[in-house]
Parts: C-alpha cells; sequence; structure tokens
C-alpha cells in the first residue's frame, strides 16, 4: 500500500550541516548536538546514530525521558539533561543510565547526593546559571555554596558550567549575559573550583559571536538546516534535510466562482482542477504558535501578513510544492485534509506527490520518516519498527 504522507530525512544534508559548523570549531570547542522534540522533528534516535557515526560524541536533550529514550536506542555517548530532575526515583534512572545532569539549584544537588550517597559511580553535573532567560539556574552566590557542597562530597563530579541566552536580536544583552556569566566562571575559578567544560553559544550566538565558544557549544537549530537570515561573522552553506510528503487523492475540476471549504471562507476566481491532499492540522499542517509578538514591529509583521493572506495576495498564502511548482491551499484547512487550486491544463492527477510546508516541531509523531541518502540506492531507514528500503536511483 502507498503511504499517504511521510517525512523525508535526507542523510546527506544532516551531514553537511555537521561538517559545516565542524569546520569553524576545529579542536578549539566540543560540539554538543541538541536534538531535544525529537531532534526538532527529524528522529532524535536516528539523528543521533547518524550523527555519531559521523564523529558528535556529546548530545542534550530537555528532559529525562528523552536522554533514556536515547539510551534504550543504543546511544551511548555523552548526553546532557537540561532540565532538573524531580524525583528520587529519575534520579535512580538518570544514574544508572550515564547521564550528565544539570544542577539549577541547591534542592537538585541535595537530591543528588541523597539518592547518590547509596552509589559508588560519580555523577557527571553540570551547573546552570540564570544569566536572563529567567527559566532555570543560579546566580553566582548560589554557584559558589552548591560548588562548596559539592566539593565537599566525592560523588558528584562538576564537568560543566553553562547558561542560555535570552534574547538572540539584542547583541547589549548577549553581551550582558556573557560577562556575568563570566563573572561566576571567574569567581569560582579563584575560589579553587575546576570545571572543565564551560559553554555559553547556541546556534545563533554560534553565527554572531566566536569569541564566545569556550569549551563547547550547544547547537541544535544549525544542525537541522536553518540558517536565520543575515549576515554573520560566522556563514554556513546549511542545507534542510526535511521535506513533508504526500498524495493528491482526489482532482476535480470547479466552477468560477465556486466556494471552497468550511465557511466558504475561499471563492475560486477562476475556473480551476481543485486537489485533495490528505492532510490537516491534526498533522501539523496551517498549525502557527500563538505567542505574544516580540515587539510592536513584530505585531505590525503579523497583521500585515493576516491582512494580505485575507486578500489572497498569494505570495503570502500556504503553498504546496508539486512536480516543482508552488501551488496555493485554498479554503481552511481540514482536521486531516487541504485543498489545493491548481491551473487548467496543468496535468496532475491522483497518486501525484505533493511536498508540504510544516513547522518540523509541530508535526506528529506518528507520521512515519524516510532516511534517504539522495543518489545511493539501497538505503535502510526505521521508523518505530516499520523498516524501509529507500531507492532514489
Ligand atoms: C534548545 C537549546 C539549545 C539549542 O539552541 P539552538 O538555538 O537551537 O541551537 C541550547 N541550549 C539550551 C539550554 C537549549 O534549551
Amino acid at each position: 500500500m502507498l503511504a499517504d504522507k511521510w517525512i523525508e530525512i535526507d542523510i546527506s544534508a544532516v551531514k553537511n550541516n555537521l561538517q559545516e559548523i565542524k569546520q569553524h570549531l576545529n579542536d578549539r570547542a566540543r560540539l554538543i548536538a541538541v536534538i531535544k522534540a525529537n531532534a526538532y522533528g527529524h528522529g532524535a534516535e536516528d539523528i543521533a546514530r547518524l550523527l555519531m557515526q559521523n564523529g558528535v560524541d556529546f548530545f542534550a536533550v530537555s528532559f529525562l525521558h528523552e536522554a533514556l529514550q536515547l539510551r534504550k536506542a543504543g546511544i551511548s555517548a555523552d548526553i546532557l539533561v537540561f532540565s532538573p530532575i524531580i524525583s528520587k526515583e529519575e534520579v535512580l534512572e538518570a544514574v544508572k543510565n550515564k547521564l550528565t545532569l544539570t544542577i539549577t539549584s541547591d534542592n537538585d544537588r541535595e537530591m543528588l547526593e541523597q539518592v547518590g550517597g547509596s552509589l559508588t559511580t560519580h555523577i557527571k553535573v553540570h551547573l546552570k546559571i540564570d544569566t536572563g532567560l529567567g527559566r532555570f539556574g543560579m546566580n553566582q552566590e548560589e554557584a559558589v555554596s552548591v560548588c562548596r557542597d559539592i566539593n565537599r562530597n566525592e560523588l558528584l563530579f562538576p564537568e560543566g558550567i553553562y547558561t542560555h541566552i535570552a534574547d538572540p536580536g539584542t547583541p547589549a544583552f548577549i553581551n550582558q549575559q556573557f560577562q556575568q556569566f563570566m563573572l561566576v566562571v571567574n569567581r569560582l575559578e579563584q575560589e579553587n573550583f575546576i570545571i572543565p567544560v564551560k559553554h555559553f553559544a547556541n546556534s545563533s550566538v554560534f553565527l554572531s559571536y566566536p569569541g564566545m565558544y569556550l569549551n563547547a557549544v550547544r547547537i541544535g537549530t544549525l544542525l537541522s538546516g536553518q540558517h536565520p537570515a543575515g549576515k554573520f561573522p560566522v556563514h554556513l552553506q546549511l542545507q534542510d534535510p526535511y521535506k513533508f510528503k504526500s498524495r493528491i487523492i482526489s482532482v476535480r475540476v470547479k466552477e468560477r466562482g465556486s466556494f471552497l471549504g468550511y465557511y466558504r471562507t475561499h471563492r475560486l476566481k477562476h475556473t480551476a482542477q481543485i486537489a485533495v491532499i490528505p492532510v490537516g492540522f491534526n498533522d501539523g499542517l496551517a498549525v502557527e504558535i500563538a505567542n505574544r509578538p516580540v515587539g510592536l514591529w513584530d505585531m505590525c509583521k503579523k497583521m500585515v501578513k493576516i491582512i494580505l493572506n485575507y486578500l489572497n495576495i498569494s505570495r503570502f498564502s500556504l503553498n504546496v510544492t508539486i512536480k516543482g511548482k508552488p501551488y496555493p491551499i485554498r479554503g481552511k484547512v481540514f482536521m486531516q485534509m487541504a485543498l489545493v487550486e491548481i491551473p487548467l491544463g496543468v496535468d496532475v492527477m491522483v497518486g501525484d506527490e505533493v511536498e508540504l510546508p510544516v513547522r518540523k516541531t509541530l508535526v506528529s509523531r506518528n507520521i512515519d520518516r524516510l532516511y534517504v541518502q539522495y543518489g545511493q540506492a539501497g538505503k535502510v531507514a526505521n521508523d518505530g519498527g516499520t523498516r524501509y528500503i529507500v531507492d532514489n536511483d
């Protein structure tokens, strides 16, 4: 049976992105590949395996369950968990699986030591400093006090220390956070606490501030092929490995003046072919994150976009790609389907492949992923027990 929708991940694009990043690190800083949120939608286990085969030896995820899933899949490299561990059972699980944990407060330290008291192995920890994001982390005094307690006890090995930026668009604030972080680092060094791996940079800092790499960089977005617009001191040639694909399940000609979809929000200006695609908001199509606008300018941009979308200015409609050409999605996207307008005379039929624009991290996890290596036949991909042979020659 033909699958009606699937995700294609281009292995060579992932490798390319990794090489592009590594080329700027040399032996200066270690790469911590951030593969949280299912590797930004690319499939954490397969991406981790692929990155390991290509020399990555350090990963990071947000939560314990993400790290455990990677261990279960046989990923033996170091894995740093960003968020605090909140129960004793979880600490035991984490220690058993040799995970690297983040200490965000004195409470975290205390719980690790309480549980760890019965253990003989070290627990590798990284200290988290809050320099302005307001999520997790300690200030200078708390960090000093935690380090004193850690030093008293052989159990915890303080391998690293880090902080996370709050505002990638504001250089002055990035600098301020960096200075504040270095104050803490220097203070701890003065007190003779040795913490070998200091890290600050995420993707946007990586591009803009080579002077802030320190001993390691935490990179997610760039690995997944997204490069912010604009010029940067470090410029990478990235490739997007991700394609969301489906097939047309119906094509019919609809007369000029016909309405399309629920609430009849779209009226055809020309007689056209209307294709049905079996992908809807349930799959992540046309799903937006409804955060408060970042500022007045951001709000204006959002409003202009909505207005142009309402007026059916085609550059602002959501387009799918069929045989290399863009065609607009019309009407409201359904739960599991969407309508596409294709001019008369264009040769399309049921079964034709369609590429859709989706937000990778909002796509349903149930959709199969195919790992393909273009130009190489017989690549095997694996997703939750289903295996595919992909032949692109
Ligand atoms: C997500 C995350 C990163 C990676 O950020 P990118 O901008 O995607 O590279 C780094 N550090 C922390 C703490 C994160 O949560």
